[in-house]
């Protein structure tokens, strides 16, 4: 039986960064991971290791409502998903912190407002090692939300290639920006600016993922300790009502022996991914008398495209630099849209694991003459689509998109500005059912119980000492990268759990 003041289920980026808060106040802090860490070795950086041969994906399967089983887009390893992350660290506008009426949708407020996390979003930006340029600071800025303070690190500078993409789409009218980046680049860093970032682990810890930036300082200060190979199955609650323990299993990772887990402690907070601590409640019967544990579960619009100027061959290594936020609050017809985001460059081995019957020999020179983009726009939290477990503990997916016709908008709007800039040939590959990298929305936040699942402070409207920290508690989704706003919100609530 293991024991903490406060137990913390998962290492991703709520739970680590959630850790870290907590360490900096001295609690006494246990984290349970079911992974291990992510070795460092030259396979992190082969296409063909991560993509075809998905050498860091667990043995997991999820199920659609219809039966269909499917690898859901997810890694049980110390850090989470933040260990392939694209480490693109962007804010919400404040707009997202508001009810939107769209033509098809609402998407509702949340419980606090962007004033109130910006403080915690400056925290997680100097925690996580932000590069960009601050608002205000030049006329390319005007789609970004207010800042108290400016970017740690100024932004990563455009190659050539990418630099002479932007200007055509300048031409049009509009405002690429640069993207809020995550990574140790600059004097005596560790980032060598290399191709394999995005989707990739770094073998250099360059990439602000969650393990590097806050787990380990979090270790360091001697308040906290990591269990890994620790599943946990469900909470248990004693005659109050209250969560008594953690319960699941621990795998030797050096011998492979599987012992019971029970673990307890004065406050447990969930911090699995959306997904998983969803099902971790749902197994525990607990935290769910708005009967809303599972449901909302949202994942984004999002599609990539793959952009072909056959003149121009792209030799850039990092791409990720830029992004284009003019029809985020308006599409120009007077309902937001979205964001366009440059990807991680694609290599032809990437290609083919979509594109399985195309030949390589067709790959390679496409690949070499593409830029990649994400079209990403909200999706809005319906009921219907929930998340539920079966009666072996299995995670059940009833999802439909929500909001698809922003994004059919966003994305033709796209095209159009790419085919103006000189891309004759752009291939589309929307994002399906296994494809949830944004997951959040299945323990959402809010003032009202019959509403809501966790209040403003993510703490459970049921049970007192169970808080909810990943992705989980977004009332809506936004539409721009969530991950920087979990950290940002783990400090937050880092600083409202009770001594
Ligand atoms: C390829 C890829 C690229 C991405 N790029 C970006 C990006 O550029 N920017 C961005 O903002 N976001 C990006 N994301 C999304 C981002 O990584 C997630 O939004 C974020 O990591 C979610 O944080 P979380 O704390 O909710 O969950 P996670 O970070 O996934 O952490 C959950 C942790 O809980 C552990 N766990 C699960 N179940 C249990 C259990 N039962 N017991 C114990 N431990 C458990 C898992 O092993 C994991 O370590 C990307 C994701 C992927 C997959």
């Amino acid at each position: 039986m293991l024991s903490a003041d406060i137990v913390v289920v998962g290492s991703g980026m709520g739970g680590s960064t959630f850790a870290y808060g907590l360490a900096q106040r001295g609690f006494d802090v246990l984290v349970l991971e079911r992974g291990e860490r992510l070795p460092r070795e030259p396979e992190n950086f082969s296409a063909e290791a991560v993509f075809v041969q998905r050498r860091y994906k667990p043995d997991d399967t999820w199920y659609a409502v219809d039966g269909t089983p499917y690898a859901p887009g997810v890694h049980y390893v110390v850090g989470g998903n933040t260990k392939v992350y694209g480490s693109s660290l962007p804010r919400l506008r404040e707009r997202d912190f508001e009810e939107t009426r769209y033509p098809s949708g609402v998407s509702p407020a949340w419980p606090f407002t962007y004033a109130d996390l910006e403080p915690y979003y400056v925290l997680a930006e100097r925690l996580y090692r932000v590069h960009g340029t601050p608002a205000g600071s030049g006329p390319d800025q005007p789609f970004e939300p207010w800042r108290s303070s400016p970017y740690p690190f100024p932004a990563l500078p455009h190659e050539p290639y990418i630099a002479e993409t932007l200007r055509r789409l300048s031409e049009q009218g509009l405002h690429p920006t640069t993207t809020a980046m995550g990574v140790d680049l600059g004097p005596g860093g560790a980032c060598v600016r290399c191709g394999t970032c995005d989707g990739f682990p770094c073998r250099w810890g360059a990439k602000s993922d969650a393990e590097v930036c806050a787990l380990e300082p979090a270790l360091a200060t001697g308040s906290v300790r990591l269990v890994t190979g620790a599943y946990v199955d469900r909470l248990e609650t004693d005659a109050d009502g209250r969560i008594s323990r953690a319960v699941g299993r621990h795998t030797d990772a050096s011998t492979g022996a599987i012992e019971p887990l029970e673990v307890s402690g004065r406050v447990f907070t969930l911090a699995a991914g959306a997904a998983n601590s969803a099902a971790v409640l749902l197994r525990s019967d607990v935290a769910n008398s708005s009967g809303l544990v599972g449901a909302r579960y949202m994942v984004h619009n999002n599609t990539h495209i793959a952009a072909i100027d056959p003149r121009r061959v792209n030799d850039v290594v990092f791409q990720k630099t830029a992004c284009v936020n003019d029809f985020y609050d308006d599409l120009g017809d007077g309902y937001p849209g979205g964001t366009l985001q440059l990807i991680g460059k694609v290599q032809a081995a990437m290609m083919k694991t979509h594109a399985t019957r195309a030949p390589m020999s067709l790959l390679r020179p496409m690949a070499d003459r593409s830029v990649e983009w994400l079209v990403m726009s909200e999706d809005t939290p319906d009921p219907a689509n929930r998340l539920s477990v079966d009666d072996r503990g299995r995670i059940t997916v009833s999802w439909q998109r929500t909001n698809y016709d922003r994004h059919e908008l966003l994305l033709a709007k796209a095209k159009n500005v790419l085919r103006k800039a000189g891309y004759v040939g752009i291939f589309e590959q929307r994002f399906d059912i296994s494809m949830n990298s944004h997951m959040c929305g299945t323990i959402v936040a809010g003032d009202d119980p019959a509403a809501s699942v966790v209040d403003r402070e993510c703490r459970s409207h049921d049970v007192d000492n169970l808080y909810v920290v990943d992705a989980g508690f977004f009332p809506s989704s936004g539409a721009q990268n969530p991950a920087l706003t979990i950290a940002a919100n783990a400090l937050r609530v880092a600083e409202a759990v009770p001594a």
